[in-house]
């Protein structure tokens, strides 16, 4: 089964206390495309402008994932500057260039019009919006937002989360949405939005899950070196997505699985800077952390 994405294609210039990167290769559909190519087919949908380099598409191309909706014109792409303290799990934003998206128009082909599993990555709601009005009979979609589209698109963004099955976004963020500091209220509120799943990113902590009835925690994997974590959002909801629609287990055991999978995928993006670790990772190393995560959270009594 193949997963239709929209997303951020993006140049990041990143400082964190451990180094920095300028204008390396990034943007959430960046990440999202390849930690879900480990798990299937990948079609992304997005913009770049003409100074995008040939390697880029070429290492996408490299881990399958189909470019045909990926739009090349004149203008310059996506840029995004941030930084990181000490605290890793917050990202400030310096800047933001939307550049060639400021006039992006997504079209899907019929191909793209059929996606069983659609993901909004992070990316202008309204945009998000145009994709879920292409798309025809998805069996589930998924969606994530940040802080900058809570400011400055709230509505388009409240329209969005109508309509989708899973929403995943970090504490920070689903405090900001909701108004409410206490994350259970805000998950109650959050899920009144519209959205029957609610993820909850929690970078080091971990991850919630929340459904009407129930609520499953995951740890995130214990690292001694956490170089960068930009993307890890992305990349764990690549990996989620990805093994859902791998397996269309869509039952609570089978997003309780997926959500491993899915901080398994981010544990290993925040080792190296920007897609690097990406660029070496085999499914049996994810397959390795997949059991050292369950081991991690096993115990006995009662
Ligand atoms: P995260 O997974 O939350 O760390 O996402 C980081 C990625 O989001 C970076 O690679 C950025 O290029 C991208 N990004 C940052 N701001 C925006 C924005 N306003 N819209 C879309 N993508 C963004």
């Amino acid at each position: 089964m193949s997963i239709l994405v929209v997303g951020s294609v993006a140049f990041d210039s990143v400082e964190t206390p451990f180094g920095q990167g300028d204008d390396v290769l990034g943007g959430s559909a960046t990440y999202f495309s390849t930690a879900a190519s480990f798990f299937d087919e990948v079609r992304l949908v997005a913009v770049v402008g003409e100074d995008f380099p040939s390697e880029h598409l070429e290492f996408l191309r490299s881990r399958n994932v189909d470019l045909s909706g990926l739009q090349v014109v004149s203008g310059e792409t996506f840029r995004w500057k941030g930084r990181y303290g000490y605290d890793l799990n917050e990202a400030q934003t310096l800047e933001t260039h939307l550049n060639v998206f400021e006039s992006f128009a997504p079209q899907l082909s019929p191909v793209h019009r059929e996606a069983d599993f659609v993901f909004l990555a992070n990316i202008d709601p309204e945009l998000q919006l145009q994709v879920l009005q292409q798309v025809e009979k998805p069996q589930l979609v998924a969606c994530d937002t940040m802080n900058f589209w809570i400011e400055g698109k709230k509505d388009a963004l409240l329209e969005t989360l109508k309509r989708v099955d899973i929403f995943l976004i970090n504490e920070g963020e689903a405090r900001q949405l909701s108004g409410e500091p206490n994350l259970m209220k805000a998950a109650a509120k959050i899920l009144a939005m519209g959205p029957e799943t609610l993820v909850i990113k929690r970078g080091e902590y971990g991850v919630l899950m929340f459904r009407e009835h129930s609520v499953f925690a995951a740890p995130a994997y214990p690292l001694e070196s956490v170089f960068d974590p930009t993307g890890a959002g992305d990349t764990f909801a690549g990996g989620f997505m990805g093994y859902l629609a791998s397996t269309k287990n869509l039952t609570e055991s089978g997003l309780r699985q997926a959500i491993v999978f899915g901080s398994v995928m981010a544990s290993f993006n925040v080792e190296d800077f920007s897609l690097d670790r990406m660029r070496s990772l085999r499914y049996s190393d994810i397959e390795d952390r997949y059991r050292k995560v369950k081991l991690l959270t096993e115990f006995e009594g009662l």
